[in-house]
């Protein structure tokens, strides 16, 4: 079969596996034969509306939902919005941003190429980070935008991302490097960029991660 057919299917077979088991996850045993498959970011954005679910509503100032292509090979997934990112509403535009867009450029990428999102979509208070219950209310959109987007690789950031996304409670050191997967989907664990910001040291081994990532992207099964 053509190679790049046979990626299109495989992508089609993964939307569909996608979206049958969200539904399955509300409860629905069978899909009525008239739903159709209309999930796209926007209408989980709408869905998603001018959320009041847990407190973090409460003291935001935006919501900040993510940002980026919706056809990703590659998707980042922060922790949730800092002062600059609750300002304005997009991921990833303050200080650890910009060296998160420094990380994109160092492997040939754009940041438009890629998307970003973060575990919660409304700034912790001092930015503490998030408590539990308030990534549990922010799971199901997280899910949906990865799950729509289908991306090769998801590289999380930081302790927030692993842990939520691999269902581990061990440290970002430990998993870090490592391939490791979230519903059939490539992860790769590695530091958050604050924190290399305040550990430079820990750039090599960003770096290798990031490598990791680009010759996975290059293989291009997806
Ligand atoms: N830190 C995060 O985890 N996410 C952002 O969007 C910004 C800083």
């Amino acid at each position: 079969m053509d190679p790049d057919v046979r990626a299109e299917l495989l992508a089609l077979i993964g939307h569909l596996r996608s979206y049958v088991l969200y539904h399955k996850e509300l409860g629905l045993e069978a899909l009525p034969r008239s739903m159709q498959f209309s999930q796209n970011l926007e209408t989980v954005r709408e869905e998603l509306g001018e959320c009041q679910r847990c407190r973090l509503s409460k003291t935001r100032k935006n919501i900040v939902f993510g940002e980026g292509n919706e056809k990703a090979r590659l998707v980042f997934v922060g922790e949730g919005p800092g002062y600059e990112e609750d300002f304005r509403g997009r991921p990833f535009v303050g200080k650890a941003g910009q060296l998160l867009t420094r990380i994109i450029d160092a492997i040939g990428m754009k940041r438009d190429e890629v998307y970003i999102t973060n575990v919660v979509k409304c700034r912790p208070p001092h930015n503490r980070a998030p408590w539990p219950d308030e990534i549990a209310c922010c799971y199901p959109f997280l899910t949906q935008q990865l799950r729509i987007i289908r991306p090769a690789v998801i590289c999380a950031l930081g302790n927030a991302a692993a842990h939520t996304l691999l269902d581990t409670d061990a440290g970002i050191s430990t998993v870090r490097g490592t391939f490791q997967s979230w519903e059939g989907i490539k992860v790769m664990p590695t530091f958050h960029p604050a924190y290399l910001l305040r550990n430079p040291e820990r750039k090599r081994e960003t770096w290798e991660d990031m490598r990791a990532i680009q010759k996975e992207l290059a293989r291009g099964t997806r």
